[in-house]
């Protein structure tokens, strides 16, 4: 219920990830409940080829209406990686639909993470979990992702390092790219990294200049997690494809989305099968979860879901400077309703011993917090009174005192 999980044996636990950064208005939304009920006896089910109905049609438009930059031709999926695979296809095929068949290579971020398909993993090749399938990945080229901190003095020098590589990798290799893939200013999997807008609006203007498709996953960040609700807002570009899940459907059923531009789609049309972008699953679009979407973005106006993602943003930044001044704690950051840290002199990676540890006493103490290796965060559900967040804040800190070494 809310923001609280309970266990078999009925204790409590904060649930300060949102269930994998999925869970956006609490669990257990009685509205929620209410959109996918009804809809199930309604219309539970058809095909998306060849029909369409009222939830997935209201859907697309809401999400056109919200998106910046035109984005308004909408690719229903049904989960991140899948979002992420149906935007490599897209960008792929619409430059050899312009004739254009040299494009077949991706640009990609260091400690990039885009899913767990196998376009995804390619993509996602610089976040270090998927090298056991290096051979069978597709072509992609990392660079550098200026990511910074709390109290950073670095990050001028460290962004002017990252985009004068991403300069030479598209000097070298822009003709043989399709598109440019990065997560908007927040990593999520490789432990909360965040840049600042100007780096984010950077590295997509400079792709744009270099005539290649620029891809926003905004998979984790989307609908509000940021602080607005799509990340790229606060740099002030809009990609020409974005991908959405996680927070889509509110945490309780999976779908995706990716969205595109009318020009896009254009090169699409044609009566020539060759041209079309033929993917399509089983659930595309299935009723019931665009019906709880649909809820779920009326909850934006009807709990001014906006307001309390302000309130959690604003209690975060309130209690950075004691964190930061914590002995254990290094790297604090805080970005929209993300609060997070690296354990200090902790280089031991995702199976990191104190992390393990930390999780925890965490779950002792009533608390869900699973860090990405030496990376601790809070990623809460936007229900989250301010007197759980108080203790949630409070927990983080006993966490570490108790912890040895
Ligand atoms: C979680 C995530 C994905 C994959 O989504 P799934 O629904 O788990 O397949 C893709 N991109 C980003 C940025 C994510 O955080």
């Amino acid at each position: 219920r809310g923001a609280v999980l309970y266990g078999e044996d009925g204790r409590e636990y904060l649930d300060l990830i949102s269930s994998w950064w999925t869970c956006t208005h609490g669990h257990g939304h009685p509205a929620l409940v209410r959109a996918i009920a009804a809809q199930a006896a309604q219309l539970d089910h058809v095909m998306f080829g060849g029909f369409t109905h009222p939830a997935a049609a209201a859907l697309a438009g809401r999400l056109a209406a919200l998106l910046p930059g035109g984005l308004e031709r909408v690719f229903f999926s049904d989960n991140g990686s899948t979002a992420v695979e149906v935007a490599l296809k897209m960008a792929y095929h619409y430059w050899r639909n312009r004739g254009d068949t040299a494009r077949t290579r991706f640009l990609a971020f260091d400690g990039g993470y885009h899913g767990d398909t196998l376009g995804a993993m390619s993509v996602g090749r610089g976040c270090g979990y998927f090298t056991l399938y290096a051979d069978i990945m597709c072509e992609v080229e990392t660079v550098p992702f200026a990511d910074t901190w709390e109290g950073d003095g670095e990050v001028e020098a460290r962004e002017a390092r990252a985009l004068a590589a991403l300069d030479r990798a598209l000097e070298a290799g822009a003709a043989a790219t399709a598109a440019l893939i990065v997560e908007p200013l927040m990593q999520g999997a490789a432990g909360m990294r965040v840049c600042r807008p100007q780096f984010l609006r950077a590295v997509t203007e400079r792709a744009r200049a270099a005539d290649i498709l620029v891809i926003h996953d905004e998979v984790a960040t989307g609908f509000g997690r940021t602080g607005t609700l799509f990340a790229c807002e606060q740099a002030g570009v809009a990609p020409d494809i974005v991908c959405l899940a996680k927070g889509l459907t509110a945490g309780m059923l999976p779908m995706s989305v990716t969205v595109t531009r009318q020009d896009i789609f254009e090169a699409f049309r044609a009566p020539d099968f060759a041209r079309a972008l033929a993917h399509g699953h089983s659930f595309t679009a299935n009723p019931t979860t665009c019906a709880l979407a649909l809820a779920s973005l009326d909850l934006y106006g009807t709990e001014k879901t906006m307001d309390r993602i302000g309130a959690i943003a604003r209690a975060h930044r309130a209690f950075l400077p004691e964190l930061a001044a914590h002995p254990r704690v290094t790297r604090p950051r805080a970005l929209g309703t993300m609060l997070a840290f690296d354990l200090k002199d902790d280089a031991s990676g995702y199976k990191s011993a104190a992390s393990v540890a930390l999780r925890d006493r965490y779950l002792e103490m009533g608390l869900n917090i699973r860090p990405l290796g030496p990376s601790v965060y809070l990623l809460p559900p936007y229900c989250l009174t301010p007197e759980q967040l108080g203790r949630a804040h409070a927990g983080l800190i006993m966490g570490l005192d108790g912890l040895e070494g």
